[in-house]
């Protein structure tokens, strides 16, 4: 049979009473499937909780047979009747009702010598490296002969156990193996101590014989050891007795309480269960290929290989898990309680983890989970740095909102609303970053830096929030101070007196003390800096300046200064100093007030030309200009020197001459109404007119009826006046005269219209006539078109 049988059914169809697996067959191979085998007798995963036994001994002496009634096995039994031979290679069964891996060695008989010593030798070698107890058979009668098969066998042991375990034997407490002597067909005449005694005796001398490395010269049998002896009756001749003490023999596997319990824990050999079968592969390997069996070295390997597979298991489970929170990361989203949800798959994953893994070795064990947690760690880590941007983000994009919404408010603090935005924003990023924590002790989950930056940004957004909120409120505070200087500087400007300039600029001056003090108490509550509050004071001073340098300017354009001119002159030459107008009379000298009230005017020109205050106190100095430009605008630049000049000279002397040309015009104006004033009715006219009507007069007098009519007329006017009826009267008066108007043209409207229709409708009425009166008669055949 050259492929491993894994089920109970032989060869030779015999049907076990439970399955069995040759793990070695006679090709001498391993076979592929104990695991699966191990885990269908639920063995896999049972840690340390089993035991192995393995039989040792001459071929055919029944130790099958004391196998299956031992451990309820179903081994292949020699048939009696055809003494055929059993198959080769190592056979494994589960202990009935026990967590026990039981291995039969069937190998060719011990007189067939030969290449079968090499097999007999590898198969002790392998039962030696995994089994706790190795039970070796003998015969009752082959004890005490030296020569006989089982002392050869017993040689071998030895020989093999030095080998394996002899170089670490100081430090290592799991590799004393118990050989349990049972000695077969025992009838009782020499008692069991006797003979317990011989085969001790020979056992040392074995023991003595075998040539040990120097390093071992003083090794002793017992260090490796532990020695058990039993007997057996003949199972044909004494059937009964046989079965009793097998059972017997059974309980001492079985019953862990006892004393004399086979299994002691010293002689596990601490495989894992579901490492025992990576592990038996790999020592058959090495025996295989007849190489040095270091044990330690084979359990360091075993601890790799499956430690290896342990993580790469918990790994999957882990990966599954985290899979699906990748995506949103990525996407930018923050999710909530992700920190515990790492926290928990990775606490799982290390959880199976160690449970697997932890029988192993040690040193592999942890230099293992030091590699899986750095596995689990680099799946987080992305993870973890995703939501800290995401939180970053999140939380810089609420900070702005809230900030906006403060700024919405009435009556808003400044520095309130930004300090209680980045404080919230600054303790929700920190609550968020702690929570996505996955292990404290590690620099990995580092979240301070990410909490620096979003500071920094945060102080960002404030600072470019606080210039523009200082530059509204420069603007605002400009637009209020041109408000406020505008009306008092044009009243100045308009009189023009000599100490006009010291007046406008103490006006300015205050105005810009009140602007100031306003700025620096609204910049409290923007918590500006002091360079900042002297930036924006600097630019609010040259801004003033330049409104009034406009207002100034918007004085003294051409048209109005000219207008302002001839006010102050008309004031001066048309009017006397009470403010009457004058009535020029022809001895009056208006060439001296002519004069004297241009003269006067003119000197204003110099005046206005130059910002020059009479009180030098009161010159304003030039403002230190800004050190920050971020507030101001290029066309603000300006020469402050040149700016104290309104009028340049050449500009006074156009200016003068077009006010001389107004001048001029209202001198001559004056003139003239002296001469129309001359042209009145002369005294003498009025003498010239009592003579010539005196008769006219007399006659009204002298007529009784034009007399009556006269004091009628004059009661009438009288009581009228009295009564303060002339306005009325004269109101109803001129009403009724424009109705007779109205009246009298509509009717001389329709009088002229109206003979023209009256025409055209005769002119229609004598053709008809014509036409009637010549119908009979056609003179030239044509006939009017109707
Ligand atoms: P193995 O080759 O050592 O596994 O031996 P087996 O279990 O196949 O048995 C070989 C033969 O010995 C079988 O025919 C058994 O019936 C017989 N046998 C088994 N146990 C005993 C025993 O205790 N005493 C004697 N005399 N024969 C036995
Ligand atoms: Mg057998």
């Amino acid at each position: 049979m050259s492929k491993p049988a894994v089920n109970g059914h032989d060869a030779n169809g015999h049907t076990g009473r439970s399955d069995r697996i040759q793990i070695i067959n006679d090709e001498k191979q391993f076979t592929p499937d104990l695991n699966a085998q191990l885990e269908e007798w639920a063995l896999r995963d049972v840690g340390f909780n089993y035991n192995i036994v393995s039989v040792f001994g001459s071929q055919s002496t029944g130790k099958s047979t004391l196998l299956n009634r031992l451990f309820g096995t179903n081994f292949d039994v020699m048939d009696e009747t055809k003494r055929q031979q059993t198959t080769k290679g190592i056979w494994m069964c589960r202990g009935q009702d026990m967590s026990v891996m039981v291995m039969d060695v069937e190998g060719t008989d011990g007189r067939e010598r030969g290449e079968d010593q090499d097999f007999e030798r590898k198969s002790a070698l392998f039962s030696l490296a995994s089994s706790e107890v190795l039970i070796v058979n003998v015969w009752e009668h082959q004890v005490g002969l030296y020569q006989g098969a089982n002392m050869g066998l017993l040689k071998t042991v030895f020989e093999v156990n030095l080998g394996l375990f002899g170089k670490k034997s100081a430090d290592s407490s799991n590799q004393r193996t118990l050989l349990l002597f049972v000695i077969r067909d025992h009838i009782g005449t020499t008692p069991l101590a006797n003979l317990q005694a011989t085969l001790t005796a020979d056992l040392q001398r074995i023991w003595d014989s075998l040539s040990k490395p120097e390093e071992l010269a003083n090794c002793k049998l017992e260090d490796y050891f532990d020695l058990a002896f039993t007997a057996l009756p003949h199972k044909i001749l004494a059937a009964d007795k046989f079965e009793e003490e097998v059972r017997r023999l059974r309980g001492r596997f079985v019953e862990k309480g006892r004393d004399d319990f086979l299994f002691k824990p010293a002689y596990h050999k601490r495989i894992p269960a579901d490492g025992v079968a990576f592990y038996m592969e790999n020592i058959w390997e090495q025996v295989q290929t007849n190489k040095d069996l270091d044990l330690p070295t084979q359990q360091e390997l075993l601890a790799q290989f499956r430690c290896d597979e342990i993580s790469a298991g918990a790994l999957a489970e882990f990966n599954e898990q985290a899979k699906p929170q990748k995506r949103p990361i990525e996407a930018g989203k923050v999710i909530d309680g992700l920190g515990g949800m790492m926290r928990s798959w990775r606490a799982q994953a290390l959880a199976r983890y160690d449970r697997d893994a932890s029988r192993y070795h040690q040193g592999v064990y942890k230099r293992k989970r030091a590699d899986l947690i750095a596995t689990l760690d680099s799946t987080l880590s992305p993870l973890f740095v995703g939501q800290l941007k995401n939180l970053h983000k999140s939380c810089l994009v609420a900070y702005k909102k809230e900030i906006m919404e403060g700024l919405r408010r009435e009556n808003y603090n400044f520095a309130d609303v930004v300090g209680k935005a980045r404080g919230q924003c600054e303790a929700n990023f920190t609550q968020g970053a702690k929570e996505a924590v996955v292990s404290e002790e590690e620099a990995t989950w580092n979240w301070e830096e990410e909490l620096g930056l979003l500071k920094e940004e945060v102080r960002n957004v404030a600072d470019q929030l606080r210039k523009d909120e200082t530059k509204k409120m420069v603007n605002a505070i400009e637009r209020n101070f041109k408000k406020q200087i505008a009306e008092p500087v044009e009243l100045l400007l308009t009189r023009a007196e000599p100490n006009m300039w010291d007046e406008i600029l103490r006006t300015f001056q205050i105005s810009l003390i009140k602007v100031e003090n306003g700025y620096l108490t609204k910049a409290k509550s923007f918590d500006c800096t002091d360079e900042e509050n002297n930036n924006a004071l600097a630019i609010l001073r040259k801004r003033a300046w330049l409104a009034l340098r406009a207002k100034i300017d918007e004085q003294t354009a051409d048209t109005v200064i000219l207008g302002k001119l001839r006010a102050y002159f008309e004031e001066r030459f048309r009017y006397d100093e009470h403010g009457v107008p004058r009535v020029w009379r022809p001895d009056d000298d208006i060439d001296g007030a002519f004069k004297k009230a241009r003269d006067q005017t003119l000197e204003l020109i110099p005046l206005y030309s130059k910002i020059e205050p009479v009180d030098p106190a009161l010159a304003y100095k030039p403002p230190p200009e800004p050190v920050s430009t971020e507030l101001t605008s290029p066309e603000e630049d300006f020469d402050f020197e040149a700016s104290l000049t309104v009028y340049s000279e050449s500009k006074a002397l156009d200016l003068t001459n077009r006010f001389r040309r107004d001048a001029d015009a209202y001198y001559v104006e004056a003139k003239r109404s002296t001469v129309s004033s001359i042209a009145q009715v002369p005294y003498w006219m009025y003498g010239v007119l009592v003579v010539l009507g005196w008769n006219e007069a007399m006659m009204v007098l002298f007529n009784p009826f034009y007399f009556a009519m006269v004091l009628i007329l004059l009661a009438g006017s009288y009581i009228t006046i009295q009564l303060g009826m002339l306005g009325p009267l004269l109101q109803v008066t001129g009403t009724v005269g424009r109705e007779i108007r109205r009246q009298a043209e509509n009717k001389l409207r329709e009088h002229f219209s109206e003979p023209l229709q009256a025409q055209a409708a005769r002119a229609q009425r004598g053709l008809e006539n014509d036409e009637s009166d010549i119908e009979p008669l056609p003179k030239n055949g044509t006939r009017p078109i109707m």
